[in-house]
């Protein structure tokens, strides 16, 4: 939780710097909210959502991915009417995978979403703030972001029969998921990870030739945005993502490290979704972040600052034990960690005072307690000191530097 709340803290932050205000969806929604925009024929929907049914005979479906959610939210007014609607959200999401390291089945993601604004700097913006995120989290230098274009329907169209005809000359070498989604949805066999749809794809025709003049531009902008704040980026002809309502813009950034699983952070422009979802046309464009995935790779390359070192109060007797606990209380409403040992020996409640990682043990015994002072030993240094009672939290201080 450290590692995770690291990531979500920084997006948060992040986020707010950027005018995305937090937002929080329900985890489950009906059924239908995901099956219209995710498309039939996307992996969510069709190997990978956890449906019931309530008891009212409903169809539920725990929320795979946060964007649908929004953008109902956005239609129903319950988020507001601001345009652009600008939102950041953290959370849970389910999906019915092989689990896998880095592949969960529930999993989180913080994301962002930018609904209403059809300008390329939309796009830029809402890239140059995952970009940041990375940064901050030091891990930016471990990371590609790869970009493409799925342009606009017209030149998805025409680039979309190119490909079919590609793939149709080539049906023999598709493995048998490839095939089907030649038919069903052939950009997606672009995102095959199977050998020999590798070989087939590697000659296939890209988006570049059929793109609209529009489209081209639109492209053109946001690739010179990014380069001009120094945000670095390789084209990726073969990207695309997984859901059916993206369109123009769509990014990708990746790392080596992670193993299989390299995808850290992702999203584009979904300028259908809402209209799809029965809403007033309205373009937007988001990403989200696996945040399971980026705390690994913040904990690969440096990893989180640890918490505060506790003060352990070591009571030697019945008589300190009692005067123990007042202590621990007064020490912990003046902002010490404070770790209170329970039973045994000396040297057993040392060792648990070791073991809490603490900075400082307070030993207290008859002997201090008649004097009005406890014994402070260094549990670095080994070193003792004997400090009255009342200055006690002076002498505590140096072992509580951010208190
Ligand atoms: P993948 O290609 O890895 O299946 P995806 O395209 O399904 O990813 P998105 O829907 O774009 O993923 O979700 C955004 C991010 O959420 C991913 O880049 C990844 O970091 C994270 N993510 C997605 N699915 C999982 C999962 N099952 N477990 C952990 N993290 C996940
Ligand atoms: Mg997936």
């Amino acid at each position: 939780m450290r590692r995770h709340r690291h990531v979500v803290e920084h997006a948060r932050t992040l986020a707010a710097r950027y005018g995305f205000a937090e937002v929080a969806t329900p985890i489950f929604e009906f059924s239908d909210v995901f099956r219209r925009t995710l498309g039939d024929t996307s992996d969510i929907v069709t190997k990978e959502m956890y449906t019931f049914t309530d008891r009212g005979g409903s169809e539920l479906t725990l929320r795979p991915e946060n964007t649908a959610g929004v953008a109902r939210g956005v239609i129903g007014g319950t988020l507001g009417d601001r345009r652009p609607f600008k939102c950041f959200y953290a959370g849970p999401m389910f999906r019915y995978e092989r689990p896998q390291k880095g592949r969960l089945r529930q999993f989180h993601q913080i994301g962002v979403e930018l609904i209403g604004a059809a300008e390329p700097l939309a796009d830029i913006e809402v890239i140059a703030c995952g970009a940041h995120l990375l940064d901050a989290l030091g891990v930016l230098d471990r990371v590609t972001l790869e970009i493409n274009t799925l342009a606009d329907e017209q030149s998805r169209r025409a680039y979309r029969s190119a490909l079919v005809a590609h793939l149709e000359a080539n049906e023999d070498a598709l493995s048998e998921e490839s095939r089907q989604r030649l038919r069903r949805n052939p950009l997606r066999v672009l995102d095959s990870k199977d050998e020999g749809d590798r070989a087939v794809l590697a000659d296939a025709p890209v988006i570049d030739a059929h793109l609209s003049p529009d489209a081209a531009a639109f492209f053109g902008t946001v690739c010179d945005g990014l380069a001009s704040i120094g945000v670095a980026f390789t084209r990726n002809a073969r990207l695309v993502r997984g859901l059916d309502y993206y369109c123009h813009t769509a990014f990708e950034f990746t790392t080596e490290a992670l193993g299989a699983q390299g995808a850290v952070l992702a999203g584009g422009r979904y300028d259908g979704l809402i209209e799809t979802m029965g809403g007033p046309p309205t373009p937007g464009v988001g990403w989200a972040g696996g945040i399971e995935r980026l705390a690994a790779l913040v904990a690969e390359t440096g990893g989180v600052e640890a918490p505060p070192r506790p003060i352990a109060i070591v009571p030697l007797g019945a008589r300190a034990e009692a005067a123990a606990l007042g202590l621990a209380q007064r020490l912990r409403h003046e902002g010490f960690a404070v770790e209170l040992t329970y039973r045994g020996s000396l040297s057993k409640r040392m060792k648990r005072a070791n073991q809490a990682q603490a900075a400082a043990a307070i030993i207290l015994g008859d002997d201090e307690l008649d004097r009005g002072v406890a014994t402070v030993r260094d549990l670095d240094s080994g070193e003792q000191a004997e400090a009255p009672e009342a200055g006690l939290s002076e002498h505590l201080a140096r072992y509580a530097p951010g208190r």
